[in-house]
């Protein structure tokens, strides 16, 4: 299962910035001070050009004020991206890193990756040539259509004045994709078969029940027809496309040691070689295994009576996995089950003097809105983007109303009683959402904007091990072996992602490593293979910022002995919002 936080992470509203700029005319000489509101001007102009240049960017981070403005992908656009990257990075590199107060240069410094990662993506990596599922109208027709941001009629107005250039993008699609994966092939055929039902009868009963015009409407049917046509068109160019593919000569998916370097740089922005992580990752994974036999053995007595032990360690784990997997809530009290556990995780986090939390801004539980659903995950986090400061936070759970007898079974198995809570905790406290609940408080849009994705899910893996170490569930040897798996999980994402982009790692031996080595099910498995078949990269993200973050705990526990504090450790690495762990690691260690 995979458990995104959707992209717009964090609200940072814009009059902290004021107050941050503040801050520093108070504290420091006032040299130091003017080159840092300079820089935040040269900030907020930058993201201005920003909203205007990238429409869709904007509404996805919750800035909607171009939401009705479409960007056609043709190589004018692209053209016109390398530019503003390149001008934005010219101006940079004009600006003394040393005038800085620390929180701003972690800002420019995660500016300047951006920004070269996104020209590096247009110029070098061109996952718009080779990778078609990069087109997909869909998503953001949807958050037009599904986020109250505005009345009912301004929203569908949006969407009218979108919907006249749907054609011009697929117009564009078609021209820009060249020697494309197989797998990216067939993952952008469902994609788009998927994006049509936004344009179904859902959004014309929305259309018809409005107070728009007799003329408004009759555009929108109009263009919602020739929309529909195109994605039609699209869907018939990719089916040709993949049974001459099929045939033979297509692109490998696999990206190759150069490229895969490259990425890692700027995806997770590590202090870490992919080479020092991939050696970390298959060291943690014999460490894990050692521990877990140990368990295992201790738990045999009383879960395994009378049964005789295999002798293979890797078995012997795996039997007392399954009969622990047995325990587990029922199909329909889901649901319930996650709401219920939130107040305890809440409690424990409180007694145990863990890190900050914030009573005046709850976490609401609720069921999965549909046209979330489908992704698979069972449970993700929609936290309110930086310029939506009021908004909820919500724990979306799906029921599983839409699994058979079967699929719900061995789902329940796998979110057993022990693994349920290291989800919620993973997921909500102390995990994604605490962390997001402190990065909101942090005075920085930037940080909110480029956050690190594996400073993000590092937190969130190191959580459930603070709260083990907390002696969470008594420290029972129960809830300690399933956190062991669950970890052998992101250690072999890692294994997994370098070796098989990287290491020609080929399908049966990654199945075998995910089913025998990390104890996981068939299905789990070969779905994992499919995702590391599109994305690159990313499956790293969990252990590299889990790695990192223990790494540098522990180095700031040996400097200050008696004197460091669990709780003054995670409330000082949550300060400094979503950078990466490095920048993070460099603040901590001046202080
Ligand atoms: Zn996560």
């Amino acid at each position: 299962m995979t458990l995104p936080v959707p992209m717009p992470l964090i609200r940072a509203a814009v009059c902290c910035l004021v107050a941050a700029l503040l801050a520093a005319c108070a504290t420091q000489p006032r040299a130091a001070a003017s080159a840092d509101a300079a820089f935040q001007r040269h900030v907020d102009g930058v993201l201005e050009e920003m909203w205007q240049a990238f429409p869709e960017y904007a509404t996805r981070v919750g800035n909607y004020r171009h939401a009705d403005r479409m960007t056609v992908p043709d190589a004018a656009w692209r053209e016109r991206s390398v530019a503003f990257y390149t001008r934005h990075l010219d101006a940079l590199a004009k600006i003394d890193l040393a005038s800085l107060n620390p929180g701003h240069r972690v800002d420019l410094e995660l500016m300047r990756n951006q920004f070269e990662s996104r020209r590096w993506q247009l110029t070098t990596f061109k996952p718009w040539q080779w990778q078609p599922s990069t087109y997909n109208v869909g998503g953001d027709f949807g958050v037009l259509i599904n986020t109250e941001f505005a009345p009912l009629e301004t929203r569908l107005r949006h969407v009218i004045a979108r919907l006249a250039k749907v054609p011009a993008y697929y117009a564009a699609a078609k021209a820009a994709i060249e020697n494309p994966t197989l797998e990216h092939t067939q993952l952008a055929l469902i994609q788009n078969r998927g994006a049509l039902r936004v344009f179904g009868e859902d959004l014309e009963k929305k259309v018809a029940g409005s107070s728009l015009s007799v003329d408004e409407k009759a555009m929108f049917a109009a263009r919602n027809t020739a929309a529909k046509a195109a994605v039609n068109g699209f869907i018939e160019f990719l089916s040709a496309l993949e049974t001459k593919l099929k045939q033979g000569g297509a692109r490998t998916f696999r990206i190759g040691k150069d490229l895969y370097a490259r990425k890692f740089a700027y995806d997770i922005q590590s202090s870490f070689t992919v080479e020092q992580l991939h050696q970390r990752a298959l060291k943690e994974k014999v460490a894990l295994h050692d521990a877990m036999e140990k368990l295992a053995r201790e738990l045999w007595p009383k879960w395994m009576t009378g049964k005789p032990m295999p002798a293979d360690r890797l078995d012997l784990i795996r039997a007392v996995l399954d009969e622990l997997s047995k325990q587990h809530t029922k199909r329909e009290a889901f649901v319930e089950t996650i709401r219920a556990q939130i107040p305890a995780l809440e409690k424990f986090v409180r007694e145990k003097d863990l890190v900050d939390q914030d009573p005046s801004r709850p976490l609401v539980v609720r069921e999965t809105p549909p046209y979330m659903r489908g992704g698979g995950a069972g449970a993700s986090i929609s936290a309110p983007g930086p310029f939506d400061p009021t908004a909820n936070t919500y724990y979306n759970v799906t029921p599983l109303d839409h699994f058979t007898e079967a699929q719900a079974a061995s789902f329940l198995r796998e979110y057993n009683d022990w693994t349920l809570q290291i989800l919620n905790i993973h997921e909500a406290i102390p995990g994604h959402y605490t962390q997001l609940m402190h990065a909101n408080k942090s005075k920085s849009l930037v940080k909110s904007l480029f956050g690190n994705g594996a400073m993000i899910e590092g937190w969130a893996v190191f959580s459930e091990k603070v709260m083990l170490d907390a002696g969470y569930d008594n420290g029972s040897p129960e809830i300690w072996l399933s956190w062991m798996k669950w970890n052998l999980r992101s250690v072999m994402n890692t294994i997994l992602d370098i070796e098989i982009q990287t290491m020609n790692l080929q399908r049966e031996d990654a199945l075998r490593y995910m089913i025998r080595e990390a104890f996981q099910q068939e299905t789990e498995a070969t779905e994992k293979w499919r995702r590391a078949t599109f994305s690159q990269v990313q499956l790293t993200s969990y252990f590299a910022g889990y790695a990192e973050i223990t790494a540098l705990r522990d180095e700031l526990k040996a400097k200050q002995a008696d004197k460091f504090s669990v709780k003054g450790f995670n409330n000082q690495f949550l300060s400094h919002g979503n950078a990466p762990v490095k920048f993070i690691a460099a603040l901590m260690r001046a202080s």
